[in-house]
């Protein structure tokens, strides 16, 4: 059954029984006017590199296992990667930079991201975006980001059994945070909220909810520039890792 609406969006997402229904619902979702024309336009015309592909141009679904203990929130899938390929952080440069980390770190099977058929596997770890699909200039607007946060708080219901850590890769991730925090948890958010940085470490004081860090995007602005390092990504899922075991 597709999705038209804000309310079919929230009512979608509170209805899926597991991650498998939930993910189900994700790809059938056209709650957003301008965001499913966008991915649609960008499926259609296509990069020149990659004309001779059939693009997915639908929204891109959570990724990895049902019972992780970290979990990396994102931004939104790339108009010519996750939304290309149809499976977040693949085909792309950004994910290029992600995945050669997370396989470093032992959370991933492998070094690369290229396609949905590649043979990736992710241990004890998801990754999933605030936003499901492409917007243009990688901006969604706060109708769309709110239109969209129903499917990321069933996500992180279905998960909240096991996650322990939460990696807001960026400023809007960390800001999608809080909201869906108290919705999933209960409670509010703390005031004033803790500011995003890299390496930003956020934990309550009676343990109750996920530890929350801070990393800086893995875009190209900030991996080609080296605001981002490969060794600074390795220091963030090292400390993921401790964490996630309690350390
Ligand atoms: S951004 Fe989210 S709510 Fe909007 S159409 Fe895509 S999946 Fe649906």
């Amino acid at each position: 059954m597709v999705v038209h609406s804000p309310a079919e969006v929230a009512a979608r997402a509170a209805g899926s029984a597991d991650l498998v229904a939930l993910d189900a619902g994700v790809v059938d979702c056209f709650a957003c006017p301008r965001l499913v024309a966008w991915r649609e336009e960008v499926a259609a015309t296509r990069r020149a590199a990659f004309r001779d592909q059939v693009y997915w141009g639908r929204p891109v679904p959570g990724f990895g296992v049902p019972d992780a203990r970290i979990a990396i929130l994102g931004l939104a899938p790339a108009a010519h990667g996750g939304n290309r390929t149809g499976r977040i952080f693949t085909g792309d440069r950004s994910g290029d930079v992600l995945f050669a980390a997370l396989h470093r770190a032992g959370l991933a099977n492998q070094p690369t991201s290229v396609s949905a058929d590649d043979g990736l596997a992710l241990h004890d770890l998801r990754i999933f975006a605030s936003v499901r699909c492409a917007p243009p200039d990688n901006k969604p607007t706060p109708v769309e980001r709110d239109t969209c946060a129903p499917w990321l708080w069933r996500e992180l219901e279905l998960i909240k059994p096991t996650v322990r850590v939460v990696v807001a890769l960026g400023a809007f991730a960390w800001a999608a945070w809080w909201p869906a925090m108290s919705r999933v948890y209960g409670g509010a958010p703390p005031s004033p909220r803790p500011a995003f940085g890299h390496g930003a470490h956020w934990t309550s004081p009676d343990g109750g909810y996920p530890h929350l860090l801070g990393c800086y995007h893995v875009s190209q602005q900030n991996t080609f520039t080296g605001r981002l390092t490969p060794a600074m990504l390795d220091d963030i899922f090292a400390r993921a890792k401790e964490l996630a075991r309690g350390a």
